[in-house]
């Protein structure tokens, strides 16, 4: 009985796939139901700590240091405690240098207000590895003007990319069923911001299980060991290559169409802004400290970014070389010693995902990370 129990289970085990659901998709800025006009989120709780700094015992810093735990930067997983200890010290000061703030290692009022800062769920330091100002000892300067100066595009270690020979992609979304023309239209746009300045091509697909990348919409836990947090906090995830999953929060108030900086809620995210971000991790590209740039981790309500900017175009053309046909190429294929000095490809994507989240590649078989 225990057996055929056991084999139950397994069974049921093997046939769970995560439960994309409805997400809230409004194309008319103006429709958002006023009970949803919120800001509210589950960072909002950090306004209270600002102003501390080392040395103070706060009820909440335990929360914060979760955060940056989840974001690369505070490695130990254990006793966590409400201490404004070394560990916290060190994870604000090299947060401020990611973006631009002065480095004080104190909870000051702009740092905190960055913090709470609707954001990409991908963390900003992977197996260690910066890949923001933080990592680079060119940049460590304080001073908020650095990123004007210098580019700051980055990858993911072992800098993993989709192959030469498979430059031809395909994406689907799962379920297909809800996803409207207009959706299609919103990602189609953004994949085409990226094809504009590469090789690489993206082709609709309708089966999510041949595709190279799927799309999904997904509520709280949704199997990857990543749950989303509700409205506003993390706004999606997705893997580096080969691994093509691009999840999003479908708590979020997604605008699909028309002016969002006009919208009637203050918690309003526009599709196409995360969708460019997103894809860029699908291809390879770690977060930028360029506030404009759209590989720059956090994005406001009520914003659009949808533009590459050179430090983005820099980045993937660095990974693929530029569009052929010579669409706006800002700077030189890499050249053929330079890719060959990185493999490429999966056995590339062991070392970035292991760093990150390497419990989910034992548990499915494939790299994740975000
Ligand atoms: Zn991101
Ligand atoms: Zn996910």
């Amino acid at each position: 009985m225990r057996l055929i129990y056991s084999a139950l289970l397994l069974s049921l085990s093997l046939l769970y796939i995560p439960n994309p659901i409805s997400a809230h998709f409004f194309t008319n800025v103006t429709s958002i139901p006023p009970w949803l006009n919120t800001t509210r989120s589950n960072w909002e709780s950090f306004h209270n700590l600002s102003s501390y700094h080392f040395g103070q015992r706060v009820d909440g810093l335990n929360r914060l240091k979760k955060y940056f735990q989840y974001f690369g930067y505070i490695n130990h997983t254990s006793n966590f405690t409400d201490d404004f200890d070394d560990a916290l010290k060190s994870a604000v000061e090299t947060y401020q240098k990611n973006f631009n703030l002065n480095v004080t290692g104190s909870l000051d009022n702009d740092t905190v207000t960055q913090i709470m800062k609707p954001r990409c769920g991908v963390p900003d330091i992977v197996n260690g590895t910066s890949a923001m100002n933080s990592g680079n000892p060119i940049a460590t300067s304080s001073s908020k003007h650095f990123h004007s100066i210098v580019s700051r595009y980055e990858f993911f270690p072992g800098e993993p990319r989709w192959p030469e020979g498979h430059y031809d992609l395909t994406y689907a979304f799962n379920p297909e069923g809800d996803i409207t023309d207009e959706i299609r239209g919103v990602f189609s746009r953004a994949f085409d911001r990226w094809s504009r300045v590469t090789p690489l091509t993206f082709e609709l697909s309708t089966s999510p299980y041949l595709a190279d990348i799927t799309i999904g919409f997904f509520n709280g836990d949704h199997g990857d060991g990543e749950p989303f947090d509700g409205i506003l906090g993390t706004l999606a995830h997705a893997f580096s290559p080969p691994s093509g999953r691009f999840h999003l929060d479908a708590a979020e108030l997604w605008v699909v169409d028309g002016d969002v900086t006009r919208s009637t809620s203050l918690a309003a995210i526009d599709l196409e802004s995360v969708a460019v971000h997103e894809i860029g991790h699908l291809l390879g590209l770690g977060h930028s400290s360029v506030v404009e740039s759209i590989m720059y981790p956090a994005i406001t309500s009520r914003t659009r970014k949808v533009e590459l900017h050179s430090d983005d175009i820099m980045g993937v053309q660095y990974l693929y070389g530029a569009n052929p046909a010579g669409n706006n190429g800002s700077s030189s294929p890499p050249s053929s010693s330079g890719r060959e000095t990185s493999d490429g490809g999966g056995a590339l994507i062991s070392s970035s995902m292991c760093g990150l989240r390497a419990f989910l590649a034992i548990g499915f078989g494939f790299l994740l990370f975000f």
